[in-house]
């Protein structure tokens, strides 16, 4: 999303609306989790079309272009596993790699496979409903495409749905404004201009120090500091690319079976509190010099589950920003202290903190005196006015459920999803809810989405949901459904779970604190991966307990 005269990325020659045709699956999305389900797809020989509002594949990469825009876990792991000459022949130029080389890998995929050619791109669909009489989807696109599909696969993306602050004013702004997921293709040069950066989570971190090194002064409005760990990202040397593709096969399967997706070998420490302080700031230098910050956060056992031993890593993190900075006040205002480590997204950074050293950058707290307005000249907080030529939104996302929300999805008697969800986003093992038969979400809320390595667990998700649709089909089901007392079991197994953890004492978009009315409730599996894989596996081999299959297109039963 963009303001002002400067064009938002060009629409690429777009294929005629597909009307009033049939298909077996409608999958919406052509991110890494879609372009997955369209290979999958069609290798059990069904017809597969694909919606996708981009004018091209990659999703999160394709429209998070904004300057400094990477990937937090290493390429080597957050790349696919389905196919393994893929993997043996693609080259990793980094170990974190930026958004050109993951939009550049999804390209490839896609014509390296043929996916392209199922994918309607341009698309944004704007309407999903339920047939019952005929148990069939009906599914259409703004640009006017009509799809019956007997299966939905929302693969929407869980970081899509922009979020905008409603600032007053932002149509008076005479200056460019800009969403960092929505920025577009052409060069957006900072060159001798005054710039505003709203928002200090992962994207407005990496973003931040780019955009300091060329404008003339950038204003940084930071409501709650985060915790950011440094990515030490470098470029990847040829034999730690060979001894991964050496070992691929067993990695690949670790990562399925550990709690992030992730192969993180960690050198664990116990608690935290069987060591002096000398000999834990040892441990943690080590682990924060290592070549992935993220390892410092399982260097002890309980830094992720007592708030006492996280505030000793919270305290450490704090004196290497205090380190860093040379300002003592602006690095006591970047220092997060209302909130645990990790209780919100942890952040990877290059040069973050040590942007705020240099003399055209500035902090602005905007939670002692708040963005009031958006002006024709910049913006007004509650103390100052600030000119601005530029402003850069980083202000994430209406996470997990926004995409589905958007969409106008009516499922059996006309329920629409936004009413059902209206106090939480209930649903089953994460795929299903309970009155929207054959429709499956990938990332879904329910699911450990956001909280894993997202390449591997949409693999996995898609692999799960292609199975159940083999199982139906070969069995002649027309439908199957969540129901609804497995769905209210699911949502207290996650309530239950998530009141154990650090998560709660934090407003987070994890519990969807940053979009104003949204129902506020952990929408994110956290009982790990493995646990989360073996639970869905073990409900279908329990002949799909919790679920309810028929044969004939009768109503399922309502929530
Ligand atoms: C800045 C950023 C950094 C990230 N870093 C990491 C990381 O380090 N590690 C990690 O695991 N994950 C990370 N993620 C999460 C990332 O979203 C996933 O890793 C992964 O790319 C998700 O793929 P996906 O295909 O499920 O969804 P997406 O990539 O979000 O793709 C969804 C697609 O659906 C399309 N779509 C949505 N609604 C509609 C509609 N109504 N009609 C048609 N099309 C629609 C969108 O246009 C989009 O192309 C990051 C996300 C962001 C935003």
């Amino acid at each position: 999303m963009t303001g002002s005269s400067t064009a938002a990325a060009g629409r690429a020659e777009a294929a005629e609306p597909l009307v009033t045709q049939t298909a077996d699956v409608v999958v919406v999305g052509a991110g890494f989790s879609g372009l997955y389900a369209l290979y999958r797809l069609r290798k059990l020989g069904l017809k597969v079309v694909c919606f996708e509002a981009g004018d091209g594949v990659g999703g999160t990469w394709y429209w998070n272009r904004y300057p400094g825009a990477r990937v937090d876990i290493e390429s080597m792991q957050y790349s696919y596993s389905f196919d393994d000459e893929l993997q043996q022949e693609w080259r990793w130029p980094e170990y974190f790699s930026p958004q050109a080389d993951l939009e550049a890998y999804a390209n490839h995929v896609a014509d390296r496979f043929g996916l392209r050619e199922l994918i309607r791109f341009g698309a944004r669909v704007d309407r999903m409903r339920f047939e019952e009489r005929t148990s069939r989807w009906h599914v259409s696109t703004q640009r006017g495409d009509q799809v019956t599909a007997k299966y939905v696969i929302a693969a929407c993306g869980a970081l899509n749905a922009t979020n905008v602050p409603d600032f007053p004013g932002l149509d008076s702004f005479r200056g460019q404004w800009y969403h960092t997921s929505q920025w577009p293709k052409e060069d957006v040069s900072f060159d001798g201009k005054r710039v505003g950066l709203i928002g200090t989570g992962s994207t407005g971190i990496q973003a931040a120090p780019v955009v300091a090194g060329s404008a003339a002064h950038l204003h940084v409005f930071q409501r709650t500091p985060a915790y950011s760990l440094p990515a030490n990202n470098r470029p990847l040397p040829p034999d730690y690319e060979h001894e991964w593709k050496g070992h691929y096969a067993e990695r690949r399967a670790q990562m399925r079976q550990s709690f992030t997706a992730t192969y993180m070998p960690v050198q664990q420490y116990g608690s935290v509190f069987d060591y002096s302080p000398e000999e834990r700031a040892r441990i943690l230098e080590q682990a924060w010099a290592s070549r992935n910050g993220l390892l410092m956060m399982r260097t002890f056992t309980d830094t992720g589950k007592s708030l006492e031993a996280n505030e000793i890593l919270a305290e450490f993190i704090r004196g290497k920003i205090r380190q860093v900075v040379t300002d003592p006040d602006v690095a006591e205002l970047l220092c997060p202290k209302t909130y645990p480590v990790g209780a919100k997204r942890i952040c990877m950074d290059t040069g973050y903190y040590e942007t705020f050293n240099r003399p055209n950058v500035t902090l602005v707290d905007v939670r002692a005196n708040p963005v009031i307005a958006i002006t024709p000249a910049g913006l007004r907080t509650a103390a100052a006015e600030y000119d601005l030529d530029i402003i850069i939104f980083a202000t994430g996302f209406d996470a997990v459920t926004g995409s589905l929300t958007r969409m106008n999805v009516t499922g059996a008697g006309g329920i629409d999803l936004r009413a059902k969800w209206a106090r939480r986003p209930a649903n089953y093992l994460g795929f299903m809810v309970a009155g929207f038969p054959n429709l499956f979400m990938i990332h879904g809320p329910g699911s450990p989405g956001v909280l894993a390595q997202m390449i591997t667990t949409g693999e996995w998700q898609v692999d799960w949901v292609a199975s159940v649709i083999e199982d139906l089909d070969r069995d002649g089901y027309a439908r199957i459904d969540a129901t609804p007392d497995a769905e209210d079991a699911w949502s207290a197994e996650m309530d239950e779970m998530a009141g154990k953890t650090l998560y709660r004492f934090a407003d987070s978009w994890y519990v969807g604190a940053n979009i104003p009315g949204k129902p506020r409730s952990f929408m994110i599996y956290i009982g790990g991966f493995d646990q989360y894989a073996r639970r869905c596996t073990q409900q279908v081999r329990d002949g799909y307990e919790g679920f309810t299959l028929a044969r004939d297109a009768s109503p399922s039963k309502l929530p």
